[in-house]
């Protein structure tokens, strides 16, 4: 048997370096809201695999519903027949999706095959060609969905030239948008709707334009819920134009935010709604849904995949629906989202690390502090340049590491997000924010 050591240096060896990786080690096994690593070391994931495991670890009814449906039937292929738990699945999300009018259902792996799955549909419905996204935004890795990241340029460094007709605006934030703090969501809504009429105007006109491609909370570029006049706007705007509206709830879906679907706060109706992640829990499936007098304009056979829409991973997501419902998990979101705000405006409010606490932010559990880094002048500096040593946010997650939490950053912004379990307990959340206090005084003393 080899030593723990060196099993972590030939994973370090042999897997490819272009994977960034949080923790050099191995994890062995999930619970709930905890995961244990290999060399015994057990951690708090207020990660939950990035905003996956919404019912926590191993969920017991999810597991048990995967084995069962691994002795039926494993890979019956989506291009030969239905299964049964695609089906069952559908019926499911039917009363979950967020306006009624979301009819016709397509599954894929991940959210980044969504993606480019919602832009190619997008691009055969309606006869046009260019995407309208937003700057800070993550879609993913695929060469469409990668073409409407523009959270980061380590995605996209190296790999241009990326998919044509990618076009973006910036989101109703203050510092994107370079206001002051103080503009309010409407003069923020305005200021990014005047920025997409311009672009409209200027740079992709509405012949030309397909879709409209938004996250309803920006994911990795800072958990920041987008205002509903913004939304409002939007799809006013998608009418008026003959644009569909593509909502990415990829990571805000499934409970994430305090609703099924974020939407579900503007009432905005999206003519494609893409979601992933916490879907099943950990077993890979993503869907498209949109609306059937849509996605009967596409040719049979135009879409697909080999494992899209795997057996195993929708009998997984029956479960996940199932116990969504049966335990509740809207009201315990709602319950520790209070908890989780309390306390993170306690550090805001607290006067040893109050002066480096921006902002306190998010819905539900996919929540966000922004720090603010001193810059020594008494100014504002939101910008982690290029090169600079590691601030703040990367600071306190590797304080909270040490003592026994697993929590992210995000975005060029010095930014951590907490997205635990959506079924976490009163006492671990407790016990998560207490590490993060801990963290920030420790870091900033
Ligand atoms: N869209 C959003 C909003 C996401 O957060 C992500 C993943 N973080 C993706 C798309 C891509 O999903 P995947 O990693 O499953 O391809």
């Amino acid at each position: 048997t080899q030593s723990y050591d060196s099993l972590v240096a030939f994973g370090q060896k042999h897997v490819t370096k272009g994977l960034g990786r949080q923790v050099e080690g191995v994890m062995v096994k999930g619970e709930g809201s905890y995961v244990t690593f290999g060399d015994g070391k057990r951690f708090l994931d207020f990660t939950s695999g990035i905003g996956v495991t919404n019912l926590g670890h191993c969920h017991p009814k999810v597991s048990a519903a995967a084995a069962q449906q691994c002795m039926e039937l494993v890979h019956g292929q989506c291009s030969i027949g239905f299964t049964t738990p695609y089906l069952q699945l559908i019926e499911k999300l039917i009363p979950m999706m967020p306006d009624k009018s979301l009819d016709s259902f397509f599954f894929w792996n991940s959210g980044s095959e969504a993606i480019d799955a919602a832009i190619k549909m997008a691009r055969a419905m309606t006869g046009k060609q260019n995407i309208i996204g937003m700057q800070g935004a993550y879609h993913g890795r695929t060469y469409g969905a990668m073409a409407l990241t523009k959270s980061k340029t380590v995605y996209t460094e190296g790999f241009h030239p990326l998919m044509p007709g990618a076009y973006s605006l910036p989101f109703p934030y203050w510092h994107h948008l370079g206001t002051p703090v103080s503009t309010s969501s409407a003069e923020l809504s305005a200021a990014s709707l005047n920025q997409l009429n311009l672009l409209l105007q200027q740079q992709s006109a509405p012949g030309d334009t397909a879709a409209i491609l938004i996250e309803p909370v920006l994911g990795e570029g800072g958990y920041i819920p987008a205002p509903h006049e913004f939304l409002e706007g939007v799809r006013k705007i998608c009418d008026e134009n003959g644009i569909l509206l593509i909502i990415d709830e990829v990571q805000s879906g499934f409970g994430r935010t305090g609703k099924n679907f974020n939407i579900e706060y503007s009432g905005v109706r999206p003519d494609i709604l893409t979601c992933a992640k916490g879907l099943a829990n950990g077993f890979p499936l993503s869907g498209i849904v949109s609306r059937k007098e849509l996605t009967d304009k596409l040719n049979p056979g135009s879409m697909g995949g080999t494992y899209a829409g795997n057996a195993v991973s929708c009998a997984a997501a029956v479960a996940v629906a199932d116990a969504f419902k049966s335990e509740n998990i809207l009201a315990n979101v709602q319950a520790r989202s209070t908890e989780l705000f309390d306390a993170l405006h306690a550090v805001k409010s607290n006067p040893t690390t109050r002066e480096v606490i921006l902002d306190v932010r998010g819905q539900g559990l996919m929540v966000a502090v922004e720090f603010a880094s001193p810059t020594g002048t008494g100014e504002y500096d939101p910008f982690r340049k290029p090169g600079t040593p590691a601030r703040l946010a990367s600071r306190v997650a590797k304080r909270c590491q040490e003592k026994g939490m697993l929590i992210l950053t995000t975005s060029v912004y010095e930014v951590i997000r907490f997205i635990p379990p959506l079924n976490i307990s009163s006492e671990d959340l407790k016990k998560g924010t207490q590490i993060f206090t801990e963290a920030v005084e420790e870091v900033v003393r």
